[in-house]
């Protein structure tokens, strides 16, 4: 480190350089993203709040009631009129804090204390976290033909170390949804947590309901869901690290609380202590701004351009995976290996992803993928098919 110190202008220069080293969603070429670019009101409130810190709230109680709105605001697209929870530090933390909740009430009320969860096969990676960190038996539970998850195969995995089961609401490879309710018949009969993952669906699924789409109940109108993730960074709109959990009750963040003696507040349920309360504010913001009528405005756009885009690849020889349910895009072309394939798509200049389960190239049609870039895209996919 410098002994002296260095100007700002200095600073800001050598800042700039690594800045243009990294990729923009802006240049909409960022296709295996699921978070996007904040709105510009997102930014604003984030700013305004950067010095908030939501692990005191004693001292930060404008910003405290801030986050109870937004989980309330939430709540109000997933049939809970007062959740309790937190915004927390993304998809991951709210899934630790879930399964954790499920884990200490059923030591506390069953005994167990060699617990074991249940998860699909397309769950996301942080249940691993979850299991190693929380000392829990992960069992996972293969997909059908069609990549979805069968209710049955779980009732199978059902023993009585069971603390916990978990659904999927938009998965994150393939953007499918898991049978919740029948998932949550199953938790009631077993009187087992239903813990859903709703990280990327939550912003889209209850809002492209609301404007007609079929898609299946995932919420807390299901009895047996007790906590839900919802990520507010991704289809919210809201700037990183933005996560949200919500509990059906008192009783599950009650599980989790530790004493914090030196705060302001006696109890603390989250995972990390000191956290931003800016990120609370940004999505208040945003909130407000878009309505539901916006969100469900961007979730329909999101997903016509998924729509577009698998028509498209369709035509010009590539497989699907699977129709798309929500914005993503999953496919393969049916002479080349999908490693080459993506090779010869990054070639042109684009940042692909590929999905496991199965091998594929996946596009996450988030915002900052107009229908310019898709055009582009497509235009670049029937070179390469006709390349080949
Ligand atoms: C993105 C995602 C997560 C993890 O969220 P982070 O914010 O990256 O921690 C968890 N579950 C699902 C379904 C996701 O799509």
């Amino acid at each position: 480190m410098n002994k002296e110190p260095i100007s700002e202008e200095e600073i800001f220069k050598e800042l700039d350089f690594y800045q243009s080293q990294d990729c923009k969603y802006s240049d909409g070429r960022i296709l295996g993203s699921m978070c996007t670019q904040a709105h510009p009101i997102a930014q604003k409130a984030f700013i305004q709040f950067l010095e908030s810190n939501l692990g005191d709230p004693g001292l930060f109680k404008g910003t405290k009631a801030i986050e109870d709105k937004v989980l309330k605001m939430i709540g109000s697209f997933l049939s809970i009129e007062n959740p309790v929870g937190h915004i927390v530090t993304g998809g991951t933390e709210a899934n630790i804090m879930a399964i954790r909740a499920a884990r200490n009430i059923a030591r506390d009320e069953k005994g167990i204390s060699q617990g074991e969860i249940i998860v699909p096969q397309s769950a996301h990676f942080s249940f691993k976290k979850a299991s190693d960190i929380l000392n829990l038996k992960l069992r996972e539970i293969v997909l059908d033909d069609s990549y979805q998850l069968d209710a049955s195969f779980v009732e199978d995995e059902i023993n009585e170390n069971t603390v916990a089961i978990v659904g999927v609401a938009g998965t994150t490879e393939l953007g499918m949804i898991d049978p919740i309710e029948e998932l949550s018949n199953i938790a009631l009969e077993n009187n087992i947590h239903l813990h859903v993952d709703a990280a990327f669906g939550g912003f889209s699924i209850p809002f492209l309901k609301e404007i007609g789409y079929g898609l299946p109940e995932f919420d807390f109108s299901l009895k047996g869901v007790k906590s839900i993730t919802v990520d507010p960074h991704k289809m919210g709109l809201a700037p990183i690290p933005a996560g949200g959990i919500l509990f059906r009750n008192e009783e599950y963040l009650d599980s989790i609380s530790v004493n914090s003696p030196y705060l302001t507040i006696k109890h603390q349920s989250t995972i990390v202590g000191t956290r931003m309360g800016a990120t609370s504010a940004a999505t208040f913001a945003v909130m407000k701004y878009l309505g539901k009528d916006g969100y469900a405005r961007l979730a329909k756009e999101s997903l016509d351009n998924a729509i577009f885009l698998a028509e498209s690849v369709k035509q010009l020889g590539y497989e699907l995976v699977v129709e798309p349910k929500l914005n993503i895009v999953a496919f393969n072309h049916p002479k080349l290996e999908t490693d080459d394939l993506a090779q010869l798509i990054e070639k042109r200049d684009w940042k692909v992803s590929c999905s496991s389960c199965p091998k594929a190239i996946r596009v996450i049609l988030m915002n900052h993928i107009k229908r310019e870039h898709i055009v582009e895209l497509i235009s670049d996919l029937k070179d390469i098919s006709e390349s080949i």
